[in-house]
């Protein structure tokens, strides 16, 4: 089953606008079934059963390159007081956490102005923030791709996280329901939650939702909700990127004599079959089944593409809302 969450947030407890008790109310009402309240050096614990909480709390870290600090998301961990001991070394924090059965992920690289050379040494954490909705909305920082990139060229697997920050929730520019992800959990319970997060078992979203996925070696297939553009993002030049324009742009010069004289070598085939239009491209190297409907994009198949270290698929719809799968090593 599919479970959706946020995984840093603050109350009042900190800096947050709402309770932890409103907190649960307002997610769960959203259709969210995880929550973590992650107010800042605190825990904040809340009691229900209406959906599933992790205990944790986000620490900051100093001694970045440009010398800001490092923001932290330490789930499953409430020794507040040991972690405050630990601060002045990430390294000694993140195994720690790890030690004692948490987890740890990167908050918003990009407003912390962080460089993939503060990542690369890092050990004992299972990604970066991809999207941050409050560092977005406050001042258009949001997005992580570039650091996520980073390290996984590198070689190194982390997965992205989608994730609200919000403390202001219902007032202008509003922080909340903007990015999360969507967990694949065999029961509703915090041992699955984390067992799944740990193993990279989840998707992050700001709309585009993903029905199908499946990878086996040269054949990639994913199904998801119409977008506009599909990227299949990859490292040492290796990639592919599919909008809606160029799609269009393809059909129309492989409609005429003179476009398919143009195109040499590029084979393509459209059919519509229930209000579906599949296209079939072959261009030597590789094969790409896409199927469109009146929505945008809905479907991918990618055949015997050269990828070197790894491939990620990103999705972006008709308002620019994105969805991000986690990474694949090759
Ligand atoms: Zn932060
Ligand atoms: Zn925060």
């Amino acid at each position: 089953m599919w479970v959706k969450g946020n995984l840093h947030t603050h109350s009042t407890n900190s800096d947050g606008r709402l309770t932890a008790e409103q907190l649960v109310e307002f997610y769960y009402a959203n259709g969210y079934g995880l929550l973590s309240i992650t107010d800042h050096e605190k825990l904040t614990k809340v009691s229900t059963d209406k959906l599933i909480t992790i205990p944790g709390f986000e620490t900051s870290v100093k001694g970045t390159r440009l010398n800001y600090d490092y923001h932290l998301v330490l789930l499953n961990v409430e020794d507040v007081e040991s972690v405050q001991r630990l601060r002045s070394s990430i390294g000694e924090l993140l195994d720690f956490t790890s030690e004692c059965g948490g987890l740890a992920f990167i908050a918003h690289p990009y407003w912390s102005s962080l460089t993939v050379e503060d990542l690369m040494p890092l050990k004992s954490y299972l990604g970066v923030e991809v999207y941050n909705t409050g560092c977005d909305v406050e001042c258009a920082k949001g997005f992580s791709m570039v650091h996520w990139d980073g390290v996984l060229a590198a070689g190194k697997l982390i997965y992205g996280f989608a994730v609200d920050d919000a403390h202001r929730y219902l007032i202008p520019p509003i922080d909340a329901l903007g990015g999360w992800i969507w967990v694949n959990v065999e029961a509703f319970s915090t041992e699955s939650l984390l067992h799944s997060l740990e193993r990279g078992l989840f998707y992050s979203s700001m709309g585009p939702a993903v029905e199908e996925f499946s990878y086996k070696p040269d054949v990639i297939e994913a199904r998801f909700t119409p977008v506009s553009r599909i990227d299949v993002v990859s490292d040492d030049g290796v990639g592919l990127s599919i909008s809606l324009d160029t799609y269009e742009h393809f059909k129309r010069l492989l409609s005429t004599g003179e476009g398919r004289r143009l195109m040499g070598g590029f084979e393509a085939e459209f059919n519509i079959e229930n209000g579906v239009e599949k296209a079939y491209l072959n261009a030597g190297g590789f094969k790409l089944t896409l199927e469109k409907t009146v929505d945008g994009l809905t479907a991918l198949k990618l055949e015997k593409y050269g990828f070197k270290k790894y491939f990620r698929l990103e999705l972006t719809d008709s308002k620019g809302r994105k969805a991000w799968l986690n990474p694949i090593m090759v």
